[in-house]
């Protein structure tokens, strides 16, 4: 059993030993940063089980003046999640009660460290639907997702998780409990301080608990995607969605370069030249999903080289299972990239697009980028073999961030 430091004794003093992690210390020094070479260190990572431990963490480190990086799934881009100056990792994984679920009143009050998949999976099972779906659902918690503000293909129709959230329950310094908004829908009176918390990435206070907002599952979502030439089709049939008032529950894009690198197993025939990739989903009750997707046909069919319009829902959640794996399958065909996750307005999309294929020829790496086109968000993709631990190369020293000693 590794040693341990004088902080975890001092945390000790006053926590259960199953809430202090001694083993697999270093699954909590880093986030999805880790391929850049971003690695934290820390004196003591804790695991708390109620709102009241955290509250204890929290105090003790504000009267010592020990930094506290709090994690949620560790799957944010940003490195928020990384304890770049040591000290103390709180990790939420262990809050993932539900306090109350009204399904009959569409609300949810949950624990932070509830991961994302499982709050969708139970909202879905009572034939409602919390609509925010970051790409990382099965590892993000949702505490992790409103200190990001996280968004999703589904975040052009529905929003990002904030529009979702109606209260939250947070541990502020110096280590004190506060309750901001709560179960109602319509709660404007006073400062709107919930919303200071979403987005925030922990610099802010502790999230432990949110009151979340529900909808019912739409009867129908129907999916169509249209490959395109090249950049300038592409962009031109997602503005012509807009153009023409389609009110998609999702509209996404891929470029070129991404489709040669996941395309192989998209789940239907690759027509010949394609260079960019359309997803739009017509959702809501079976006719007006049906009204949708046939406007849907016929607008990104202008141009397109073939259309694929999934109706059977094994087919369709095969293009979105593909449509997720995407971040995946750039890493894995390069071994490693560098993305960049940036929002410009949605007429300057092509652009945006046409930019990132220069920066990477500028600097001699192969580059694409996909993403939410139709909330103007491009993930801006680098490829190249990282080796973060210095396995390829174990002579040379591994670039670090942050201070302190290695580990
Ligand atoms: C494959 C993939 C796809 C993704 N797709 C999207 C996408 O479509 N849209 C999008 O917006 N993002 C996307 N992301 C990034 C996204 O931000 C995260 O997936 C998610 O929102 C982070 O949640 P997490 O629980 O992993 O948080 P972490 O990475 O653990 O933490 C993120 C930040 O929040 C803070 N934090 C975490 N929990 C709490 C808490 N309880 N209280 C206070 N602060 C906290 C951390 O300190 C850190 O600053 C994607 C990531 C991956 C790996």
């Amino acid at each position: 059993m590794p040693a341990s430091s004088a902080l975890e004794r001092d945390l000790g003093s006053f926590l259960p030993r199953e809430s202090i992690v001694v083993e697999g210390r270093s699954a909590y020094l880093a986030d999805e940063t880790e391929a850049r070479g971003i690695l934290g260190r820390a004196e003591a990572i804790v695991i708390p089980s109620s709102t009241e431990e955290v509250c204890k963490v929290l105090a003790w480190c504000y009267d010592h003046g020990v930094p506290v990086v709090p994690r949620g799934g560790g799957t944010g881009f940003a490195g928020g999640a990384v304890p770049l100056d040591g000290g103390v990792v709180l990790g939420l994984e262990r809050l993932t009660g539900i306090r109350s679920f009204e399904p009959l009143l569409w609300r949810i009050c949950v624990e932070a460290g509830l991961r994302t998949a499982n709050l969708r999976g139970i909202a879905r099972e009572n034939g409602l639907v919390f609509p925010p779906d970051p790409g990382a659902a099965e590892q993000s918690q949702i505490g992790g997702n409103i200190a990001t503000n996280a968004g999703g293909p589904h975040a052009f129709k529905y929003g990002v998780t904030g529009a979702w959230v109606t209260g939250l329950e947070a541990v502020v310094p110096p280590g004190e409990v506060v309750s901001l908004g709560g179960p109602i829908r319509k709660d404007v009176a006073g400062y709107d301080l919930k919303s200071l918390l979403i987005g925030s990435e922990g610099t802010l206070g502790i999230i432990t608990a949110a009151w979340l907002k529900l909808l019912p599952a739409p009867e129908a979502a129907l999916p169509v995607a249209a490959f395109y030439g090249g950049v300038v089709d592409g962009c031109a049939a997602i503005e012509r969605v807009l153009g023409n008032g389609l009110l998609v529950a999702a509209l996404e894009y891929l470029d070129g370069a991404s489709l040669e690198a996941t395309g192989a197993a998209f789940p239907a025939e690759r027509p010949r030249g394609a260079a960019f990739l359309v997803i739009a989903e017509a959702d809501g009750s079976k006719e007006e999903a049906e009204g949708l997707r046939k406007d849907l046909v016929q607008v990104l069919g202008e141009g397109a080289l073939a259309l694929h319009a999934p109706t059977k829902s094994t087919a369709i959640a095969e293009l979105w299972r593909w449509r997720d794996g995407v971040s995946i399958a750039v890493s894995a065909s390069r071994g490693g990239k560098v993305s960049e996750d940036i929002v410009v307005p949605l007429d300057r999309l092509g652009e945006a697009i046409e930019e990132t294929l220069a920066i990477g020829r500028r600097h001699g790496l192969p580059a694409c980028s996909w993403g939410h086109a139709g909330d103007g968000n491009l993930h801006s993709t680098f490829q190249r073999t990282f080796d973060p631990k210095g396995l390829l190369n174990p002579g040379k020293k591994v670039a670090r961030v942050g201070s302190g000693p290695e580990r």
